[in-house]
């Protein structure tokens, strides 16, 4: 349904692929890191057996980008593993000289880059990382990556945004959330992996109480998670998918993109306004021109307090910025009108209440 390469299946009969469904896209962050450990791991053991995992692991590093998702850096909290933070260009994307420039730097300091983490489709303004021009890089390094798509892998269900995953053949790991953009209930994440036999191993233990005969061939998801108890998230999934279809689902993707398109559009409409980001899916972003944080800070507690739409905020680049997202199939361009309206009358009410951060 999402056009992942055939290696991520467990049923492409090539190589090693396989997928299970988890919590969050935090968790399948932490997991992912763990097994980048290992592999990390393994391949230091190749040359010296004896090597302490405790005292190299002080060494390997976690990149990821500036607008990385918190869980990203959260990962390395958990799973012990040093973190740097890569610049983005203007757009919010990283690209390959800053990772170039990144993994000379951590190797200048005697470190080891194991884990790139790639975002498709920030949080704050659903930039795209230049997975083409990394994912090779990293591939020549050794490096594992980590796709982040939990708010914009649902859209890969539709061709025409395929090319914002463009280099995903040479990905380790894919993740997205059916529970942030395709309409199924918390929680529910899906987590794609190139080589599964990794990621068993990074968290394999068999003690004697778990010691039963299961019939050859078969995937043992508990050594997919953290967690042995697992609730079935699958049936949910499959009935939102039964409910819908994909061509329903790929509707409501692409409507969804509409709307968001439609009001990026009435805020370009609005001299005081300004977009801060392509509006291409999922959320638009937007700012009052020449007006600082705090201004912009205080029109979202407006809108909010009225008590008819929900906007969120972020900065990006310094800049406090307003998110604007629709994610129900029952959203209109009539609602679309509606929040527009709404977010107007805030601030030509703020322009009477407190002029100042809207001078100029
Ligand atoms: C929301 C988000 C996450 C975290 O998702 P959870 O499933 O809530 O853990 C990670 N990455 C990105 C890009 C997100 O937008």
């Amino acid at each position: 349904m999402l056009g992942l390469p055939e290696q991520f299946l467990f049923s492409s009969g090539i190589g090693n692929g396989g997928g299970v469904i988890q919590e969050s896209a935090s968790g399948s962050c932490i997991l992912m890191l763990v097994a980048a450990k290992r592999r990390a791991l393994d391949k230091l053991r190749q040359t010296d057996k004896d090597l302490d995992p405790y005292d190299v692991s002080s060494k390997f590093v976690a990149l990821m980008s500036d607008q990385a998702h918190s869980s990203i850096e959260r990962s390395g909290f958990v799973a012990g593993i040093r973190t740097h933070i890569l610049p983005t260009d203007e757009t919010g994307s990283l690209r390959a000289q800053a990772l170039l420039d990144g993994i000379a730097k951590v190797k200048s300091l005697r470190r080891i880059p194991i884990f790139l983490g790639v975002t498709l489709g920030s949080t704050t303004t659903l930039a795209f990382d230049a997975l083409a021009e990394l994912a090779p890089i990293c591939h020549d390094e050794g490096i594992w990556v980590h796709v982040d798509a939990a708010i914009a892998g649902s859209a890969f269900l539709c061709p025409e945004f395929r090319y914002l995953m463009a280099g995903i053949e040479l990905a380790d790991s894919f993740n997205c959330g059916p529970h942030k953009t395709m309409l199924v209930t918390m929680s529910c994440s899906v987590l794609w992996v190139k080589d599964r036999t990794t990621v068993e191993s990074s968290l394999a233990i068999d003690p004697p109480y778990l010691d039963y005969h299961l019939e050859k061939p078969h995937v043992d998801y508990r050594h997919w998670s953290f967690n042995l108890t697992r609730p079935l998230r699958s049936l949910k999934l499959w009935f939102v998918i039964r409910l819908f279809g994909v061509q329903g689902l790929q509707d409501h993707i692409r409507k969804q993109s509409r709307l968001v398109k439609e009001f990026a559009h009435l805020v370009s409409t609005d001299a005081r306004f300004e977009l801060c980001a392509e509006a291409i899916y999922s959320h638009a972003c937007f700012r009052l021109k020449n007006s600082d944080n705090e201004t912009n800070r205080h029109l979202l507690n407006q809108i909010n307090m009225t008590r008819k739409v929900v906007l969120t905020g972020s900065v990006f680049k310094g800049k406090y910025i307003l998110r604007f997202a629709v994610s129900s199939p029952f959203t209109e361009s009539k609602h679309v009108e509606f929040a527009w309206k709404i977010i107007t009358e805030a601030a030509n009410e703020l322009k009477g209440a407190d002029t100042d951060g809207l001078k100029d």
